[in-house]
């Protein structure tokens, strides 16, 4: 693999390991040339897909911009970083075993949020206001219906109830 730093094309794998569970492999690399260290992830691809965009242009998929969409939506939300790589990859999987090599943004979207309706309900909030097209307010007060279930809780009344405390 070539140095991302110096385009020398001679680099050492110094570390191999496995990543995710066994999902995928992490390397660490050495430049021949400059000596800078550099870390790669091989993944299984099992097909090489395409996502037709909105306004119908066709782009390979990356699995980074996937990656990326997802950890924004569980920013700061109780799921570590190791466990979003697993929920990616298999968001991967499960698009890869469609069947079909073209995928429209919008099932992608819709995977992601069903995804993440299991995982964290403020996640999947934010996932669906940036990224599902709401052109009819009814898609949103069904998304809305479907995390509403829990209710609001209500335990904020529990303060304690303790009489009112005459003191004379
Ligand atoms: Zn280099």
């Amino acid at each position: 693999m070539r140095c991302p730093f110096c385009g020398h094309d001679d680099t050492q794998v110094k570390d191999s390991r496995p990543h995710e569970d066994g999902a995928a492999i992490r390397r660490r690399r050495i430049c021949g040339s400059c000596g800078q260290r550099f870390t790669t992830i091989e993944r299984v691809q099992l097909r090489d897909l395409v996502v037709i965009k909105a306004d119908a242009r066709r782009v390979p998929f990356e699995r980074d911009k996937l990656a990326r969409s997802v950890k924004v939506a569980l920013r700061k939300r109780p799921v570590d970083a190791e466990r979003i790589e697993r929920i990616v990859t298999g968001l991967v999987r499960r698009l890869e075993a469609m069947g079909e090599t073209d995928i429209s943004s919008r099932d992608i979207g819709r995977l992601v949020m069903e995804t993440l309706r299991e995982i964290d309900s403020v996640a999947y909030i934010r996932f669906a206001s940036v990224h599902w097209d709401f052109r009819e307010t009814k898609d949103f007060a069904d998304i809305l219906a479907t995390i509403s279930t829990a209710g609001p809780g209500g335990s904020s009344d529990d303060f304690p109830p303790s009489g009112p405390k005459d003191k004379d």
